[in-house]
């Protein structure tokens, strides 16, 4: 392991870090930083300390920490009514589903809780309306996923990874899905076959590393599927509700997929909400008893989601996104050569390559959190910026500052 690059901690943070790796299991490795609030796009942490956040707990706060908006629906609800189940309706769900849908230009929506539900929910609505609508043999419909893709952590899922942290020794793997290079239209209509049900992608790779696909892949992914019969499944749980400058990655070609994963941002930072979006003749084949969760649709999470579509529907977010995306860009172009290798930008979402004789991205990671930024690496070498859609352009150049000067020491 190498020598830290973190700021020493002091005795409080000491003694929650060494509470936590007793207690809890080591399957995260955090940033030695324990917080305690969050406001904005800024937390603190038990010593005082302020931070920008430039991760925003990886897109779940797009409107930043306790946006008060948000925070007034789930107060309101809080006192009203938080838990139905769906044995019996509640007077929330039927307005944020109608608001969503029309968010997402669809009809049905089908809520969930986090993002991993939302994909495997995706995977039995393709598969049955592969059997029911499309009329595959019994047992044979088959789902093409790209190559370095991330959909979450359940067992169906880690067994279409590529990724051996995340797959090995989780096995054995749900059959039924198959693999092209992520990117490559070409190589998923050489896939379909008579028992293809859907093709599920990411429409940018968020946990890859913000892997933006070449310009017309999405177009032709909705070409082929469309004239294939084959569902168009994007997972839009990272990319969408305006962390690219537009509400949907699929905006960017202007594109409508068959089905909408949605998660993150949606349940507003306050709590998981995840969805599910299509119009009728998709989501229908669905019926009462195949399909639920006990926490999905409740009143407090559709009052939180209510007021994230709301709040989407302005557009305004989306233009900021846009708007300080294009300076991130253009800042982030200027590293290119001096610690930096590579940068892959999507609105107000980047990935970068930091160059090895630098350091790793951890190590970038931990310089930054010194210096009061907040990023994460991932894959070794690159660092993900993702800050809270509300952050002030002055905020963002401060941040790109820091870095500048940690890539340049
Ligand atoms: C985070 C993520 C998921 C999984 O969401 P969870 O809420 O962590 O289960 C799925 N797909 C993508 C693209 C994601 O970024």
């Amino acid at each position: 392991m190498s020598t830290s690059h973190a700021p020493a901690l002091d005795e409080a943070s000491s003694r929650v870090i060494l509470d936590e790796a007793q207690h809890v299991a080591h399957n995260y490795h955090p940033l030695p930083v324990v917080i305690s609030r969050g406001e904005g796009s800024w937390v603190t942490d038990v010593q005082g300390k302020r931070y920008l956040d430039l991760l925003a707990a990886y897109s779940a706060l797009n409107f930043g920490h306790g946006h008060p908006a948000i925070l007034a629906a789930a107060r309101e609800q809080l006192d009203r009514l938080t838990l139905t189940s769906r044995a019996y309706h509640n007077d929330q769900l039927g307005a944020f589903a109608g608001a969503l849908a029309t968010l997402c230009r669809k009809d049905v929506v089908l809520p969930m809780n986090t993002g991993a539900e939302a994909v495997e929910t995706g995977i039995k609505v393709a598969r049955a309306w592969g059997y029911r609508t499309k009329g595959i043999p019994d047992g044979q419909a088959s789902i093409i996923v790209a190559d370095g893709n991330f959909h979450g952590r359940t067992t169906t899922i880690v067994g279409f990874s590529d990724d051996p942290s995340a797959r090995d020794d989780f096995g054995p793997y749900a059959p039924g899905f198959v693999h092209v290079p992520y990117g490559d239209a070409a190589a998923i209509e050489a896939a379909i076959t008579p028992h293809t049900a859907a093709v599920l992608i990411e429409p940018i790779q968020g946990e890859a590393g913000v892997v933006v696909p070449p310009t017309g892949y999405l177009r032709a992914v909705r070409e082929i599927t469309t004239r294939e019969n084959v569902l168009f499944i994007a997972d839009e749980i990272q990319s969408g509700l305006g962390r690219v400058g537009t509400t949907f990655a699929c905006d960017r070609e202007e594109v409508v997929p068959d089905l909408y994963l949605l998660g993150k941002a949606l349940g507003g930072g306050i709590l998981p909400l995840s969805a599910v979006v299509g119009d009728r003749a998709v989501l229908g084949v669905i019926q009462p008893g195949e399909h639920g969760s006990t926490f999905g649709g409740n009143p407090l999470a559709c009052a939180v989601g209510l007021r994230v579509v709301e709040m989407l529907a302005t557009g305004e977010f989306q233009r900021r996104a846009a708007a300080l995306g294009e300076h991130l860009e253009e800042k982030l172009q200027s590293f290119l050569g001096n610690g930096v290798t590579a940068v892959r930008v999507a609105g107000l979402w980047a990935g970068i390559d930091i160059d090895p004789a630098v350091g790793t991205g951890r190590e970038v990671a931990e310089k930054l959190l010194a210096r009061g930024v907040l990023v994460k690496d991932t894959h070794g070498q690159t660092i993900r910026v993702a800050p809270p859609l509300v952050i002030r352009s002055t905020e963002l150049d401060w941040a790109l500052e820091q870095l500048r000067v940690v890539l340049a020491a």
